[in-house]
């Protein structure tokens, strides 16, 4: 018999099949509290529950984890894992310091069918969806590794676009945020998409974490040469899903647009950007484009990238200069999923 893996499941999924084996509804919690809060292996551990119960849920039941098969540093603490999946796939997570805080970047999918042209992962293609234990377990396999430094925040912007895997993406949120989870506040995860508009008008009324549009343009010929994603839903299309967000939340948005020398980098993109963001606060993380292998373009020189900047700090827009964060282990923005993240698929 197959076992069910139990990190796949929501506190109320658990709670619904512990009813059908004949278990009481707090086991869920219990159960949650194990797993998450102190990071059980076997059901043996999980000592407050009976022994014909601990014995019935490992006989329905696994608890997976994932194996790390290799870790980089860079000068910067910025900590790179290649994670080993079951089917022999692999995938990046990236844990980035900053000051006191340590963000951990998940993974969503293996690869990423969008194709954003400046994108290591989207160059190599789809391969498949990730399931909710293999995001919930990017961030026990780094827990495990260094229990000594906490995950403040959550951002679902490694490799993959979140919002086509929306539902799992979901089912781990409602993990790491469960008061019997992991308790992050949903503040301190963030969504980072490509623009699937109908998937960012779901998330608005079904999850109080936070978005980020990767918007690398101001005009549609830009942005559709830079992702072809822009084809289908175009830059207006994004901007009034975007308003609705701000409507209905009364929150600031995060922008995340990766500056490309002679491409996005001029200062008409910055004056336009101000006028389709008039309505609505937002920041804007800038972040020159990192080479890689995968794609010809280069970074912007410092002035266009200062004058960018500071057209739109002079428009009230906060407006971030991302340092490339492990850009020589291939972590940064952009160049996760380089050489091996497909080997040994099927
Ligand atoms: S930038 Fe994001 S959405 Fe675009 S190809 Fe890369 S992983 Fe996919």
């Amino acid at each position: 018999m197959t076992k069910t893996d139990i990190k796949s499941l929501t506190m109320e999924d658990l709670g619904q099949v512990l009813g059908e084996l004949g278990m009481p509804a707090y086991s869920a919690k219990q159960i949650f509290t194990w797993l998450y809060k102190k990071h059980a292996s076997d059901f043996e551990q999980m000592t407050n529950i009976s022994k014909s119960s601990r014995r019935l849920l490992s006989e329905q039941f696994e608890i997976s984890t994932l194996k790390i098969l290799s870790k980089k540093v860079s000068q910067d603490n910025t900590t790179k894992y290649q994670f080993l999946l079951d089917d022999g796939c692999t995938i990046e997570s990236v844990l980035i310091p900053m000051g006191r805080w340590h963000t951990l970047c998940v993974s969503t999918q293996v690869g990423c069918a969008l194709g954003c042209r400046f994108c290591l992962t989207g160059i190599k293609g789809f391969k498949r969806q990730l399931g909710v234990s293999e995001m919930i377990n990017q961030l026990e396999g780094v827990r495990s590794d260094c229990p000594e430094t906490p995950v403040s925040h959550i951002v679902f912007m490694g490799m993959g676009e979140p919002f086509a895997n929306y539902d799992n993406v979901m089912k781990a949120i409602d993990i790491l945020t469960s008061e019997h989870g992991y308790q992050y506040s949903a503040h301190r995860i963030t969504v980072s998409t490509a623009g699937l508009v109908p998937q960012i008008k779901r998330f608005i009324n079904e999850s109080k974490a936070h978005l980020a549009v990767s918007l690398n343009a101001a005009y549609d010929d830009a942005r559709s040469l830079l992702m072809p994603v822009n084809n289908t839903y175009s830059i207006k299309d994004i901007m009034d899903a975007v308003k609705d967000y701000h409507r209905k939340r009364k929150g600031w948005i995060t922008f995340e647009y990766v500056m490309i020398k002679g491409i996005n980098d001029g200062i008409g993109h910055a004056i336009q950007f101000v006028k389709l963001t008039r309505d609505f606060p937002c920041k804007v993380n800038l972040i020159p484009f990192n080479r890689h292998w995968g794609a010809d373009y280069e970074k912007p020189d410092e002035e266009h990238i200062h004058a960018f900047q500071e057209y739109l700090l002079n428009h009230n827009i906060t407006c971030m200069i991302r340092t490339a964060r492990g850009e020589e282990i291939e972590a940064a923005c952009g160049q996760l999923g380089g050489v091996k993240n497909f080997e040994g698929g099927d």
